[in-house]
This record gives C-alpha cells, structure tokens and sequence, in this order.
C-alpha cells in the first residue's frame, strides 16, 4: 500500500531519493523472487503476467534463434498463452509440434525425444496444467532438451505456490510465474531467463528505454512488484505445509463427492497433480447447467482465459477416452484458507444441484463469456 502514496518514485530514476527509495524496494522484490526460484536476481524479468512472459519467452527466443532453427514443440493441453503464440509463430515461418498427452494427461518423456529435429530450438511445456492440475515430467525431459542443446521453457504460472520450482533442480532454461496465481496482485508477474550455462538471448517484444536490461522495457509497477515479491517470501515459508494440509482437503472433497454423486469419475491422473486442483467429470450432466444452480460455490466447468463457445474444454478432450466428458466437467481450486467446512458446504450444494437438475433436466442456459479477442501481429 505504501508504493501506492508516500513511496511513489519512479525506479528507474536514480538520480534522487525517492527513485533511489522504489528502487531498493524492487531489488528486495527481485531477491524474494529469485529466491523462491533459487536462481540470480539479475535472471528475473519483470513482466504483466505470465501471459506476458510466456510470448516474451516464446516469441523472444524464436526470434533470437531463428538463424539456428526455426522448429518448436509444445503440447496440446497448454495455457493459450503459449498455444496462440505458437499458431501466430507458424504463419510467421516457424514450424512447432504439438505433442499429444498420455491417459493420465502428462506428457511422456519419450515423446519429446521422438520429436526433436535438428532444427529445433524450443520445447514449451507447462509444469502444472491450470484445468485438470497434472504435472509433467518436467526433469526427465528437461534433460532430453539440454542433451540435445535445446532451449526448455516452462509455464510454472499455476505451480509456484504449491510445488518446488527451484530452477536449477527442474533444470529449465525460462519459467513464467504470475502474481495473482500465488496470492500476489494481479497484472504483474516474471520470466525467469537463464544467464549461464546457457546464456538465453532473447528479442524484446516491448522496447523503449531498455530496462530490465533491454529485454522489457517500460516504468516498473512498483507496487505489483513489491507484492509479488512479498507473495514469494510467503510461499518460501508456508507453501510445504500449505500443499500438505489443503492436498489432505482435496482428499476429503474426492471422497465426499463420490459418496454424493455416484458415477463421478476424476480428469486427469491423481498421482502426478497440484495438491489443491480436482477436475471431475459428472456422469450424465450438463456442467454449464448445474453451475447456474450453485450459488455460493465458485467452481468452473473450464478455464477463465479459454475461447467460449468451443465446445468444452480442449485439455479435457486432449485425454483419451474423454468422448463428451468436457461438458460434463467441473474444475474445482482448493486455496491456502479453504476449511474442512466450507469443502462439506459444497458437497451438500453440489449434492442439492445435482438432484434438482435431475428433476428438471432442461433449464435454460446463458453464457456469462465474452468474445476472444483479436490480437495484432508480433513481429
Ligand atoms: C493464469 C495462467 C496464465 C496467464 O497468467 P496471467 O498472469 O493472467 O497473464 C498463463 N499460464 C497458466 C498456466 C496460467 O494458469
């Protein structure tokens, strides 16, 4: 709150005090980052969000490296952050490989290696995925990409605050985290870009004025920054703890939910998964209906950021076997302050809904979406 009022200098200017006073702030910001991550202060780049930092990893190295290669490959249950980036980098000229997901919704290292071209200069692959919570073997195939001097880039965006995303231990090259996924302010998040071993060179997409060591330009959100940087020092010192006792909740919400709604089936594996995300399928109901029936219960039958209108979610029909499994989803994020009480409420109001749309089966549907957007050329 201070950032918004009595320590209002801009960061950049460092010829005063009350620059010299903001900039301390985001340096501390950086260390709490970058210590959550476990890399150097000086390999974080601040951005708006994760989307931001994922079209700068993306479209930045793409254009750093296109005179080495100009193959990509990604999977098909990625954040649209990275997918559209990636359909706008192909009619650019770029070629990328979308990798299909096992049943259980992970990638299998083996996949990855089998796709590898000569060419190729990226992998993109998201550490936990933001509908069905899975994590991919992110370390296996880490290892494939350094092997074959391929640059790794993770979305760690729904990661950070429930598992370890040191980056050195995952052994990745870029990782994009947003503020608001780990109880930081919205509108502010980070890349990580590796310094050495390798050195990541990468294109800006904003330039003008060159901070952040000209890789984004552009006055620094000091307030955004502060609190993302506090949010990084809380979940260095509760996350263990919070991913046990809110995992052990999630347990009970399973439990609960197959006693109330007989014929419940999971998305997705449970092994390989964030401790706070479960994603079932309903055995013959319309999600987009029941979600009109609960009213103190926020849930999703999707994501917030996918296209409205497609027909359920991709990554649900990216799992095998899912036939029409997307309409009949709901996404439930368990957080940090979720009680046992609230997680039996739900239950009983999901119950409730459930029995009252089995009643009366065809009630009218609206949609609270907007329109996607259009979005310019990047180059
Ligand atoms: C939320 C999310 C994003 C987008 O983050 P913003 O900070 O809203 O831009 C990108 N990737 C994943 C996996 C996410 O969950």
């Amino acid at each position: 709150m201070p950032c918004f009022g009595e320590v209002f200098g801009n960061a950049s200017s460092h010829q005063h005090g009350f620059g010299q006073q903001a900039a301390a702030l985001v340096d501390t910001a950086r260390r709490q980052v970058a210590g959550l991550l476990g890399c150097e202060p000086a390999e974080i780049v601040w951005t708006s969000g994760a989307s931001e930092s994922d079209n700068l990893a993306l479209k930045g190295v793409a254009e750093a490296y296109a005179d080495r290669g100009r193959h990509l490959i990604t999977a098909v249950t990625e954040h649209r952050a990275v997918l559209d980036v990636c359909g706008r980098l192909e009619r650019n000229g770029f070629e990328v490989t979308y990798l299909a997901v096992e049943a259980d919704g992970r990638v299998d290292p083996e996949r990855v290696a089998a796709a590898f071209r000569a060419d190729t200069i990226l992998v993109s692959l998201m550490l936990a995925n933001n509908e069905i919570g899975v994590l991919h073997p992110i370390r296996e195939i880490a290892e494939y990409c350094r092997a074959r001097g391929v640059l790794f880039h993770t979305d760690a965006a729904q990661a950070l605050a429930w598992v370890d995303c040191r980056v050195s231990a995952l052994g990745v090259d870029l990782m994009s985290i947003s503020g608001h996924k780990i109880y930081g302010p919205k509108g502010v998040g980070a890349l990580y870009v590796r310094r050495r071993r390798p050195r990541v060179r990468l294109i800006p997409r904003i330039e003008g004025g060159g901070h952040e060591r000209g890789r984004r330009s552009g006055t620094l959100n000091v307030p955004g920054i502060v609190g993302l940087g506090k949010a990084c020092a809380l979940a260095a010192a509760e996350r263990q703890g919070d991913a046990e006792r809110v995992g052990e909740l999630r347990n009970v919400l399973l439990e609960l939910l197959r006693a109330a709604v007989p014929g419940l089936t999971v998305n997705g594996g449970l092994r390989h998964r964030l401790p706070n995300n479960l994603n079932v399928a309903l055995p013959a109901i319309d999600a987009e209906r029941l979600l009109i029936e609960l009213t103190t219960v926020a849930v999703s039958s999707g994501a917030a950021c996918s296209d409205p209108g497609a027909g359920g979610s991709y990554v649900l029909k990216a799992l095998d076997g899912a036939d029409d499994a997307a309409e009949r989803s709901l996404r439930f994020g368990l957080g940090r302050s979720t009680t046992r009480a609230q997680i039996e409420r739900a239950v009983r109001e999901i119950a409730r809904a459930v029995e009252s749309h089995r009643q009366r089966p065809n009630a009218e549907v609206g949609s609270s979406c907007g329109d996607p957007c259009a979005v310019g050329g990047w180059a």
